[in-house]
């Protein structure tokens, strides 16, 4: 008997598949656009909370400490839910999965996952875009697995080339050299294009920009720069350690005559980074502007935690709870129209709003709803 909780949730009707603006994913014209008419395309799954790392920007110390709440396992969604709820989803219009964290890499038998999912196929037939997001520390031992498992790609965080900077911001005695490591090993199993991530903060790490520019020119991999975000309630954040991606390229354009860029075309529309080549050939960066410059009229992308709770936005201070539909009696129907209903609903464009004091108040933290 389909659960009584859902019995307010409408079904979901067959619709047609229509071409959206949003790239080249196909999404139901009726049900699965939300209020702002934007369309679910992206589906990042947190798979644990726990990190190697204690990023200053994202879990610091102070907080994240021995006697933090960490979620009991027992909490945690397996594997098998995890994977019932995404083919949901990607009957609802997901194409793309990402898989993070916390460190997604500390998930015990990740790549079965990753082989659940790869068996996932889009309405008209495709295969998803799998990809996971990770800080490296692991990715040298765990990269053949993945790809053997059917992960397509990996973006890879490192906020700096310098080890002193580089081990104050991760806080956890990690060096460059072991991520670098984990980098060459991913690229030799072929599990590009690889990008990495930077989050740019003032007074920590601008002097690491020109550095990790040189370094990532004429590589295979394409350095992405972004910007320091208010997520959660305990890094602190104020809008003068923000450095704008406006800032980032000027100042790389004014290093040297070998630097200079130019913007590049988006991909697709809903690319969450805007892109700028460098003019004598030596490859391409990106900018994420999630501060300065918000693209929530934009945002496809729906985040499950570990626990799921299913949220609409980075910044909502509130999820829906799929694991107790989950863990009970109702059927994938009732699931599917629950799903639906959820992004039915969506209104979130919190970076849009930033600064007016109308966002949500003890927001979700980044390590537990993932990047
Ligand atoms: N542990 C993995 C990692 O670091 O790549 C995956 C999870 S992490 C939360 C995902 C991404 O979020 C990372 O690239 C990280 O740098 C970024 N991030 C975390 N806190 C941030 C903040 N306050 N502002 C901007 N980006 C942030
Ligand atoms: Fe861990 Fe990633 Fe957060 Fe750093 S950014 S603390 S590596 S979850
Ligand atoms: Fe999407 Fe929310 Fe970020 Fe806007 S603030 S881009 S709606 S996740």
């Amino acid at each position: 008997m389909p659960n009584r909780i859902f019995s307010i949730f409408p079904q979901s009707s067959p619709s047609e598949l229509v071409q959206s603006q949003f790239g080249d994913q196909q999404v139901a014209k009726s049900v699965f656009l939300d209020t702002l008419q934007r369309p679910l395309g992206d589906l990042r799954i947190s798979v644990t909370d726990r990190c190697n790392f204690r990023c200053v920007y994202c879990m610091p110390r102070e907080v994240f400490g021995p006697n933090y709440p960490y979620l009991p396992h027992r909490a945690f969604l397996t594997f098998e839910e995890i994977a019932r709820l995404a083919k949901l989803l990607v009957a609802h219009g997901v194409t793309k999965i990402r898989l993070t964290g916390g460190e997604p890499l500390l998930r015990k038998n990740l790549e079965k996952l990753v082989g659940m999912l790869r068996q996932l196929k889009t309405p008209v037939g495709s295969p998803i875009d799998l990809t996971l997001t990770t800080n490296g520390a692991l990715l040298a031992q765990k990269a053949q697995q993945l790809k053997d498992a059917g992960l397509n790609r990996v973006t890879v965080s490192l906020d700096a080339l310098d080890d002193t900077i580089f081990k104050r911001m991760n806080d956890a005695d990690f060096s460059v050299a072991h991520v670098l490591n984990g980098l060459e090993v991913a690229h030799k199993v072929g599990l590009g294009p690889i990008k990495v991530n930077m989050v740019v903060k003032a007074g920590v790490n601008r002097e690491q920009i020109i550095p990790m520019a040189r370094h990532f020119k004429n590589s295979p991999f394409i350095l992405r720069f972004i910007e320091y975000m208010d997520v959660g309630s305990t890094n602190g954040w104020t809008m003068n350690e923000v450095i704008s991606s406006q800032a980032v390229i000027d100042h790389i354009n004014q290093s040297d005559h070998t630097m200079q860029l130019v913007p590049v075309e988006a991909n697709y529309s809903g690319e969450t980074a805007q892109r700028w080549k460098y003019v004598d050939g030596g490859g391409e960066i990106g900018v994420i502007s999630s501060v300065t410059h918000a693209f929530c009229h934009e945002c496809t992308r729906l985040r499950l935690s570990t626990e799921g709770q299913l949220f609409t936005c980075l910044f909502a201070n509130h999820g829906h709870n799929m694991r107790e539909l989950l863990r009970s009696n109702t059927d994938d129907e009732s699931i599917s129209a629950a799903l639906a209903h959820i992004w039915k609903m969506r209104s979130d464009r919190y970076s849009e709003l930033r600064g007016q004091q109308t966002g949500p108040k003890n927001k979700v933290e980044m390590s537990y709803i993932g990047g």
